[in-house]
């Protein structure tokens, strides 16, 4: 039994030839929230399927809080909230009928069963829209919606297949401030999104995936602080009187390169991500007489941080190793 809220292991899905997932390995943690990321047709929406017991794998494990997903599909789908990318809506539905429907479906009944919807309109901000037909709504309020349905049962669990996309910005905020009431109350988020500085803003961790497999997991502050793709490391340098003195100082010392002035001093890059040598670089400038008076870490963006580890799986290079692939897979029954 794991102690995690969602274990996949070993997790393959192919669909003939192609391996959509292909052994991907991961934990997360009870409570936390964690990004799905990964260029179209990575495997994302795949592994989430899966996981709401929508799909069978291949090959391999996936748990909800220890429940195996293709053994006990209907205790997991007890425990999750699935909000897919795209979802059917009734025509001639009003919003609150929808609610209703589905509490229905979930086994509420009676005055339990008003009560419940009447919490999750609330909280999604739908009760003014109660008795607009569901499938006129904007894409906005529509998310909205999906979100209310998967919250019905208050599952410990929630997997949020691109739910911003094709939000504007204010209805992203919307979302976002949501999905932190969430987090706070507690509740395993398991998000997909292409927007990554978003995120980096909401997530506890980061797993992006890659041509169906997992190629990074961890937080989004030691990615931002992450070396570039030949090992270096960027530092934004001032000092006092004349800025030339570092670039010039630069050009006559090994590690440091210089990129680029900036009124009181530059960007360097640091051929190594390792703290000491940031540090022997900040001392031997001192002893040369420069007066540093700010010395510190440039934080790469999201986007370049994930097209720089892309970079370097295209050279071979791995970031994180990979679970070793099994024998021929043996196929599920559908
Ligand atoms: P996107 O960001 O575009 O939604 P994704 O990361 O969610 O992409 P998936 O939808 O998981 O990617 O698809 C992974 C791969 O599997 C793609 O090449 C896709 O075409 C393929 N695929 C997904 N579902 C099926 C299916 N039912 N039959 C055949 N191929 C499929």
């Amino acid at each position: 039994m794991s102690n995690s809220a969602i274990r996949v292991h070993n997790l393959y899905r192919y669909f003939g030839q192609l391996k959509a997932v292909n052994g991907i390995s991961f934990e997360i943690p009870h409570g936390s929230v964690c990004g799905f990321v990964g260029a179209n047709g990575a495997g994302k929406t795949t592994t989430m399927r899966i996981l709401a017991s929508l799909d069978y794998p291949t090959m391999g494990l996936a748990e909800i809080c220890g429940i195996n997903v293709v053994h006990h599909p209907d205790q997991v789908r007890r425990l999750i909230g699935w909000m897919p990318d795209h979802f059917g809506n009734y025509e001639h539905m009003t919003v609150l009928e929808y609610l209703d429907f589905y509490a229905r479906a979930f086994g509420y009944s009676g005055v339990e069963r008003r009560q419940r919807v009447q919490e999750v309109m609330e909280f999604t901000d739908l009760i003014p829209l109660a008795e607009r037909f569901s499938n006129k709504l904007s894409k906005g309020m529509t998310q909205r919606l999906c979100l209310g349905r998967a919250l019905l049962h208050d599952p410990q669990v929630l997997i949020m297949d691109e739910p911003a996309a094709g939000l504007d910005p204010k209805a992203r905020v919307e979302l976002k401030h949501l999905i932190r009431v969430l987090a706070q109350e507690g509740k395993t988020i398991f998000i997909s999104s292409h927007i990554l500085s978003e995120l980096g803003e909401m997530c506890d961790s980061l797993l992006f995936i890659n041509n169906g497999r997992i190629v990074h997991h961890g937080d989004a502050e030691s990615l931002k602080q992450g070396t570039d793709a030949a090992g270096g490391m960027l530092y934004d340098v001032q000092i006092t009187g004349d800025p030339g003195r570092l670039s010039e100082w630069c050009s006559v010392n090994p590690y440091a390169e210089f990129l680029e002035s900036r009124k009181l001093g530059g960007r360097i890059r640091i051929d190594s991500g390792d703290p000491e040598k940031a540090a022997e670089v900040l001392a031997r400038m001192i002893r040369d007489g420069l007066r540093v008076t700010e010395f510190h870490k440039e934080q790469r963006n999201l986007e370049d941080a994930f097209i720089d580890m892309l970079g370097r799986l295209d050279r071979g290079e791995t970031a994180r190793p990979e679970s070793t692939p099994p024998p021929a897979p043996t196929f599920a029954p559908h």
